[in-house]
Formats: C-alpha cells, structure tokens, sequence
C-alpha cells in the first residue's frame, strides 16, 4: 500500500469515499424503510438501588434490526436518524412500543429513554410526549428522560423552560453521561434536573489508579450540594461494585446485572422477582 501514496492514493481515496458515501445512503433508506416497517425495538437495561439491590426499573434502549445490515448499534443509526430528520418519530415509535411493554410492569418500577437534543427544539415536545403517556395509561411520575451534557451547549433559558415543563407534568429529567461533556458548575446549577448519571468511562475505572475514585466521589458530593441523586453507570464487575457502595446510596446499571434484554426476557425476568402487576393480556384494546 506503500505505493499508492502517490497518484494512485488519489483514486483509492476516493473510492473509499464513495464506499463510505452508499454505505451512508444505504443506511438511510435502511432508516426510513425500517420505521415504516417497524424494525426498531425497544431493548431494557436494568436500574438497581445499590444499597438494597432492588431492580427499581428500565433504561429502554433503541436497537434496529434491519434485514439487511443485521442488528445495527443505536451509535450508529441515532445520528444518521438525527441528520435525516425523523429521529423525532423513531423516538416516538419506540416510546410508544415501550410503554405498551411497560403496562404489566409492578408499578414501582420506572421506565427511562433517552431523548435526543434534536428533540428539546419542538415547543411541542412536553405536550407530544404527554400525549403518549396519556393514551398508555402510564403515570408520568413513573417516566423519566435522559439528556446528554451536549443539550446544555443549545439555549440554555429554552432547555431550562424545556425541563420545568416536563417537570411540572410529572415527568423525571435525567442527566446522562455526567463528565464527558462541556457544562459548567453554572449551567448545571440552573437546570433542575432530577438525577445525575455518571458517565460509564470513570465508572469503569474506579478500581484502577489516577484518582477515578476521587472523581467519582467529587460528583457524588456535587450532587448532594445540588439536591441530585446520582446512578453509576457502566458496572461491570464485583470490585467496581463494591467500591461504589462504600462512596454513598447510589443507583446503578451495567453489564453486571446482564446485557440489555428484550420485553420477553424482561418479562421472564418479572415473572421470577414476582414483579408483573397481570398476567400479560391482550397487546391492544381496551385498558382496564
Ligand atoms: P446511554 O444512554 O449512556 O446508554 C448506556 C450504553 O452503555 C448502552 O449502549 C448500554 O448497552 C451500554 N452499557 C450498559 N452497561 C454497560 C457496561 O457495564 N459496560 C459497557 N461497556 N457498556 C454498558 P447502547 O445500547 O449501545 O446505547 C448507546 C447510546 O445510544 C446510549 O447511551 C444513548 O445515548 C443512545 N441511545 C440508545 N437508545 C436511544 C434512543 O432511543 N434515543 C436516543 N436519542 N438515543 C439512544
Ligand atoms: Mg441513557
Ligand atoms: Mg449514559
Ligand atoms: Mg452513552
């Protein structure tokens, strides 16, 4: 390959280019075909109280099953589905679905999404969102959100408005990936949100050297001052378990507690704990 630096490097770039330019509008026309078609199913990570080891409820987490590219990770279709501009009615199909699942859950237990920035630009959203707990029967105060750090680079004041609508109604606004981004004490100070959610790339690293613990701890504490529970996300082991209980009562999830599963898995999962409110009835009609 040496060679091809010269003249030749010019063509074989530019045919990786055009490999790269029908991958992307293979994965595209993927996208717009699978949501007419209903690929995209919602997958569940459990969320644990540490302190007691209680499941407290579900992280739902988009997967695509596409017929022809297999099963495709979220990283790589959410932000083409962004570019493309239908991330808002993927997010909303996959809402919809889960919270169907949701129906014969044991009320204690809470279901989670995450929801793209893209989405915080609708005035609409709390209103849409509203809408499809509504129609589901399902209690928003049993619904939580979570937005990355790269929402509070948008206008913060609309953010804020965004998060006290929601709030208002119910619903529980959670921040995801805590430490990789770019926000400030300041613009954390003035979004009330929920709950904090430690990035998984300190999580993994607790037991090691270089002061990950002390990280950690650091915005454990913060979230004390700012009246903000913290889930530790990204456990993978016993000794990273262990370390996290002794920093303080927190939540967590990880691949510790198993990969994230589909509804049949985690109804099976219920079933055991004996945490499925009715046996499972029809998927559709009336909601007794
Ligand atoms: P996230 O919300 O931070 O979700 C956590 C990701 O870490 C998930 O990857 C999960 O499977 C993975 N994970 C969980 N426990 C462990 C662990 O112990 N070790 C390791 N190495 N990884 C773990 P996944 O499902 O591939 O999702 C990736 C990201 O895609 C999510 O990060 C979220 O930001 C985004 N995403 C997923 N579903 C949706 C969706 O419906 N809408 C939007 N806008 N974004 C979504
Ligand atoms: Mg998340
Ligand atoms: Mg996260
Ligand atoms: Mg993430």
């Amino acid at each position: 390959h040496a060679k091809k630096c010269g003249k030749n490097g010019y063509y074989w770039f530019e045919s990786q280019m055009e490999d790269e330019l029908q991958f992307r509008n293979s994965l595209e026309t993927g996208i717009r075909e699978g949501l007419a078609a209903g690929e995209f199913l919602p997958y569940y990570e459990q969320q644990i109280d540490l302190e007691s080891g209680e499941l407290t409820g579900f992280e739902m987490l988009a997967r695509w099953h596409s017929p022809r590219l297999g099963l495709v990770s979220p990283e790589v279709f959410i932000p083409v589905a962004e570019s493309i501009g239908v991330i808002a009615e993927l997010s909303e199909q996959l809402i919809e679905r889960a919270l169907e699942d949701a129906r014969d859950w044991d009320p204690s237990l809470t279901l989670s999404v995450n929801i793209s920035p893209l989405q915080f630009n609708d005035p609409w959203f709390p209103q849409r969102l509203l809408k499809l707990l509504v129609k589901a029967n399902f209690p928003p105060q049993r619904f939580e959100i979570e937005i990355t750090e790269s929402c509070l680079h948008e206008n913060v004041p609309l953010v804020r408005s965004m998060i006290v609508s929601l709030r208002n109604q119910g619903i529980k606004v959670n921040l995801d990936d805590f430490g990789t981004g770019y926000s400030s004490f300041a613009q954390l100070r003035s979004l009330p949100f929920d709950r904090i959610k430690i990035d998984r790339s300190f999580v993994g690293e607790i037991g090691r050297e270089g002061g990950t613990a002390q990280i950690v701890n650091a915005i454990i504490s913060l979230g004390q001052g700012l009246g903000m529970p913290i889930t530790a996300e990204g456990i993978e082991d016993d000794a990273i378990l262990a370390n996290l209980r002794a920093l303080g009562q927190l939540k967590g999830q990880g691949y510790i507690y198993g990969r994230p599963e589909t509804i049949e898995e985690v109804r099976e999962r219920l079933k055991g704990l004996g945490r499925l409110a009715a046996p499972a009835g029809p998927r559709h009609g009336a909601n007794a």
